[in-house]
C-alpha cells in the first residue's frame, strides 16, 4: 500500500524524523488558515501517489495568505500523473542548504533491505544513478542487525561534500526505524534536507507498507495516519474486491476466466501472442462454481469486452464442477457476445459433454485455437 507523503511523513515523525509543520487540507478556505498560522510563507504539495510532482507544478512555494488559497484552488484543479489532486499538503517553508537522497527499501538482489544514501537528492534515484553511479551509497543489511550508529556515521562522512555527519547518520537510523516499525518495502526521502542551520529534514517522503503485513499494521497506521487511502484500483476492480475475486482490469478486449493463476496468466500470454488483446486477469478457480455468475457479471461490466475466453485446467480441480458454474452463469446472464471454451484435466469429458449439450459453439481440443477465434472474433466485433 503506498501511503500519501504526508502521512508518510507522519510515520517518519512517529520513528524520531524532523518534518516541516504544516497541515493536509482539502479546500483553499482551510489553506489560508494553515498559511496564516505559518505567517504566511508556506509550501503547498499536492498529495498524489507519485513523485515528480516538482516538475509537474505540482508542488508551490508561497508568500502570503491569498498566494496560499489561490495556490490551493490551482492544484485542487489539477490531475497530477493521471491522479486528481484531493488533497493538498501547506507547510512551513524550509531553508534548504542541500537536499540529499536516502532510502531503504527490499532488495531482491540481497535478499533484503538495502540503505540508499547520497548527497545529491532532488531528482530521480534512477536519474541519479544514471548520471553519477558513484554519487549513490549502498548498504546492504539484515533486518534482525540494522546498521550501527558507527557505520551510519561513516557512511554519511564519506560523501565527497561535508555534511553533518551526526545529524546525517541520525536520520539514516530513524529512516531505517520507520521502515522496520512500519513494515514497509519502501521508505524514501528525497529531498532529505540539511538546512542552513544544520538541521535536518524529510522535506518528502515516500512509504509503501507490505500489504501482507496490513493485518498487524492496520491499527498503528490509522493511529498515526489517519484514514488510509482507498484500496488502489478501477471501480472494475474494487467491485471485484467486494466479490473476493482477483481481477485486474486490463486494456484489451477479449474478457478472460480461468482458473489458476498461472494458467490464467498463461492464458493472457497467449492471447497477446496471437495479436489479441486480454481485456483483464480473472482466476476464478475454486470458486469457480460458487462465484461464476458475479465473475463473469464483472468481466461483461467491462464495456471493451468483444469475447469471453474460458480456459480450465484441472488436476485436484474439477473442470466439470467449474464449467457447470460459468454455463449457469451464462443462462442466467445470456451475453450476446460470444464464449469460447477450452477445458483440459480432471473432469474434462464431463465437461466437453456439458458444452456441446448446452451451447451452439462446441469447446476447443487445443487451448490455441481458442485463443485464436477469440482473438479472430474480438477484432471481427471491433470492424
Ligand atoms: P516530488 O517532486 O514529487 O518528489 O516532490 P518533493 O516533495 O520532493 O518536492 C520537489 C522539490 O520542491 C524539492 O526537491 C525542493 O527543491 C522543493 N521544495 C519542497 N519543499 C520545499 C520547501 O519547503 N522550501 C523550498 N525552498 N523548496 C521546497
Ligand atoms: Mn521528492
Amino acid at each position: 500500500m503506498d501511503l500519501l507523503e504526508h502521512q508518510g511523513k507522519a510515520l517518519l515523525a512517529d520513528a524520531g524524523m524532523r518534518v516541516p509543520v504544516g497541515r493536509v487540507v482539502t479546500d483553499p478556505g482551510a489553506a489560508a488558515a494553515v498559511a496564516d498560522e505559518l505567517n504566511g510563507a508556506a509550501v503547498c504539495k499536492a498529495q498524489v501517489p507519485s513523485g515528480k510532482r516538482g516538475k509537474a507544478g505540482a508542488v508551490k512555494l508561497v508568500a502570503t495568505v491569498a498566494e496560499a488559497r489561490s495556490a490551493v484552488q490551482d492544484l485542487l484543479d489539477m490531475t497530477v500523473a493521471g491522479h486528481p489532486v484531493a488533497s493538498v499538503l501547506v507547510e512551513q517553508q524550509v531553508d534548504i542548504a542541500r537536499e540529499c537522497y536516502a532510502a531503504v527499501l527490499d532488495d531482491p538482489g540481497s535478499g533484503g533491505p538495502v540503505l540508499l544514501f547520497s548527497d545529491e537528492g532532488g531528482m530521480d534515484v534512477e536519474e541519479l544513478a544514471a548520471h553519477d553511479a558513484e554519487a549513490l551509497q549502498r548498504l546492504a543489511f539484515d533486518v534482525r542487525h540494522p546498521p550501527s550508529p558507527d557505520v551510519l556515521r561513516a557512511l554519511a562522512a564519506s560523501t565527497r561534500t561535508p555534511l553533518p555527519t551526526g545529524a546525517v547518520a541520525d536520520a539514516l537510523a530513524t529512516i531505517i526505524d520507520c521502515y522496520l516499525a512500519c513494515d514497509a518495502t519502501l521508505v524514501e526521502v528525497n529531498p532529505l534536507v540539511v538546512t542552513g542551520t544544520d538541521d535536518v529534514m524529510a522535506l518528502d517522503a515516500k512509504v509503501t507498507v507490505d500489504d501482507a503485513a496490513l493485518p498487524r499494521q492496520r491499527e498503528r497506521l490509522v493511529s498515526l495516519v489517519g484514514e488510509l487511502p482507498m484500496p488502489g484500483g478501477t471501480e472494475l476492480e474494487r467491485r471485484g474486491r467486494d466479490l473476493g475475486l482477483s481481477y485486474i482490469e486490463l486494456d484489451g478486449d477479449v474478457g478472460i476466466l480461468a482458473n489458476g493463476a498461472g494458467l490464467t496468466m498463461t492464458t493472457l500470454d497467449v492471447v497477446t501472442h496471437y495479436g489479441g488483446r486480454p481485456a483483464n486477469f480473472l482466476e476464478i478457480g475454486g470458486d469457480a462454481y460458487t462465484k461464476a455468475t458475479p465473475a463473469l457479471e464483472l468481466v461483461l461490466s467491462n464495456p471493451n469486452v468483444r469475447c469471453v475466453l474460458v480456459n480450465f485446467c484441472g488436476a485436484f480441480a474439477r473442470t466439470d464442477v467449474m464449467t457447470a458454474g460459468v454455463l449457469d452463469a451464462i443462462d442466467s446472464l445470456r451475453p450476446e457476445i460470444p464464449i469460447y471454451f477450452t477445458v483440459h484435466g480432471t473432469g474434462e469429458a464431463e465437461a466437453i459433454e456439458m458444452i456441446n449439450h448446452r451451447r451452439e459453439q462446441p469447446p476447443f481440443d487445443v487451448m490455441d485455437d481458442a485463443v485464436r477465434a477469440a482473438v479472430a472474433a474480438a477484432e471481427r466485433e471491433d470492424a
